[in-house]
């Protein structure tokens, strides 16, 4: 039993905490649930425990595909031991279809499929709006270095490519999603989540919303979105 000590930190969903370990930490998910930069609030039953297991699902996954993750065990319902990480200060976004600010920047109508995969940098910051950025704005943030952002774009596009492919099997549509990278002795390693919180997943049979989207956009039946992926995850991934 890994032992918990003093909370370090209290984010929109997760909160983390020391343990004994240095090295690693606990983070617990909340069911608390947030959009718009913080001004739409609520809860979503469960929401903690689905993308909890979601996560360490797609992790395991991804490190099957060779991909650093930050997760070293799943320790509870809500809760995983991970990796300690100096979080890089980018949301590293790809998308296969348009929706959500794409679709509003570019003026394509949502579900247009993309030509190619999207990779988009926004610069991690609540009071600026998280703001997306360029490779010159990134430099002079000194957010990451250049070589950094070449590694970020390949491991975005390579697990593009095993999210896909998992989703695929469970009748999922990979419309877009974002993940966050840190640092641990020295090597870039995947962190944060993968959960219909931080992916847009649509039925590819009716084209249904099983994501966060059913929150933001008020469209009902938003706990049953998260046991669905979280179930159909579950079948295809055994
Ligand atoms: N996303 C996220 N956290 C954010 C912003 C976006 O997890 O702070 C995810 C979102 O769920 C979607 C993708 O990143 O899967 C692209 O989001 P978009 O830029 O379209 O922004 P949104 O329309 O969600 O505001």
């Amino acid at each position: 039993m890994v032992k918990k000590l003093e909370q370090m930190y209290e984010g929109k969903a997760k909160k983390v905490f020391r343990t004994e370990n240095p090295d690693l930490y606990l983070v617990d998910y909340k069911d608390d649930a947030t959009a718009f930069n913080g001004e739409k609030r609520g809860t979503i039953a469960d929401k903690g425990y689905y993308n909890n297991q979601i996560s360490a699902l797609l992790f395991a996954e991804l490190e099957k595909a060779g991909i650093p993750t930050h997760m070293v065990e799943l320790t509870g319902d809500r809760e995983m031991l991970v990796k300690g990480l100096e979080i890089i200060q980018l949301e590293v976004v790809v998308r296969n279809i348009a929706a959500g600010s794409l679709a509003k920047r570019l003026g394509f109508e949502e579900g247009r499929k993309l030509p190619f995969a999207v990779v988009e940098f926004y610069y991690k910051d609540d009071s600026l709006g998280d703001p997306l950025v360029n490779d010159s704005h990134i430099a002079v943030l000194g957010a990451a270095q250049p070589e950094e952002l070449v590694v970020l774009r390949e491991l975005g596009l390579k697990i593009n490519r095993v999210l896909q492919d998992i989703m695929a099997r469970a009748g999922i549509e990979l419309v877009d999603f974002k993940l966050e990278f840190g640092k641990h002795k020295g090597e870039i390693i995947l962190g944060d989540e993968i959960s219909p919180d931080t992916c847009r997943f649509w039925d590819m049979e009716t084209g249904a919303k099983l994501d966060k989207d059913r929150f933001r956009r008020d469209l009902g039946k938003v706990e049953e979105a998260y046991i669905e992926v979280y179930q159909r995850l579950q079948k295809v991934l055994k």
